[in-house]
């Protein structure tokens, strides 16, 4: 194989010295442009946000497959299918908001690179890069638990705000994921009856969208919270929250009550 040599065009200072100390998202943080490249900075501020493309110096590069996050209760990937920072080449890709332009210096608003990280390139975030609902490997706990963990970050992340009904829609996703094993099976319909943040919750774990294809409807209600999952010639499951206020400490029955019919 014949090696292609790249140098870094910057350093990233960062608060955070050690892997073991970068919360997962990130910190604010600075890119130094060293001097010869600053030039390409120009105009860069009329930018909002960025992908950073950064090199993990310190990850192994013999790592080959790897468990998501490191957790041991996930099963393993190749490293091209997530984003271990262990990998032949550990280059990173962050995508970021740029606050200002100074000095040679690009301001941050998060990086997930520990200080001294070299820099690779920078490049603009266009629009034309977004993809509303791509389909993405439905990675599953070994256990109830971890599972249920998983979709409770998954759902954070999408609904950005950790409330009553965000809590509900995360246990109602999980039995309906127990009974229909997958919640991103595109042939899987949602129907939520009740709570604004109950339906978004469940149409960002369920990836379900209004149209094209439409998998999920949604009737406001402030006296029924009710999810409906139909999966065309397997069953319906109709799961009606009882009104318990301890979401995540009672039991599967105490919370919902639950109807399978077979179709
Ligand atoms: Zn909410």
């Amino acid at each position: 194989m014949e090696a292609i040599s790249i140098y870094p065009i910057g350093y990233v200072v960062s608060p955070v010295d050690h892997v073991r100390d970068m919360p997962s998202g990130g910190v604010a943080a600075e890119i130094e442009v060293l001097p010869q490249f600053q030039p390409a900075l120009e105009r860069l501020e009329e930018n909002s946000h960025l992908w950073i493309q950064s090199w993990f110096h310190q990850a192994p590069r013999d790592k080959l497959l790897a468990h998501p996050r490191g957790d041991l209760n996930l099963p393993q990937y190749g490293v091209f299918s997530i984003r271990s920072p262990g990998r032949p080449n550990p280059i990173a890709l962050s995508l970021t908001k740029l606050l200002k332009v100074e000095d040679g210096r690009l301001y941050l608003q998060r990086l997930d690179a520990i200080n001294g990280t070299p820099v690779l390139d920078i490049k603009p975030y266009f629009e034309g890069d977004i993809i509303f609902s791509p389909r993405t490997p439905y990675i599953r706990g070994r256990t109830r638990s971890s599972h249920q963990e998983q979709m409770l970050r998954r759902a954070i992340a999408h609904h950005q705000e950790k409330c009553h009904y965000l809590y509900l829609g995360v246990r109602m996703a999980v039995v309906a994921d127990e009974v229909f094993g997958h919640l991103n099976n595109p042939e899987l319909l949602v129907d939520v009856t009740g709570s604004p943040c109950l339906a978004d919750t469940i149409q960002g774990l369920s990836r379900a969208r209004l149209a094209n294809p439409a998998r999920f409807s949604f009737n406001p209600s402030a006296t029924l919270q009710q999810t409906i999952w139909t999966l065309p010639n397997r069953g319906i499951l109709t799961l009606t929250w009882l009104g318990q206020r301890d979401i995540m400490e009672c039991a599967d029955e105490e919370l919902f009550s639950m109807d399978f019919k077979l179709e």
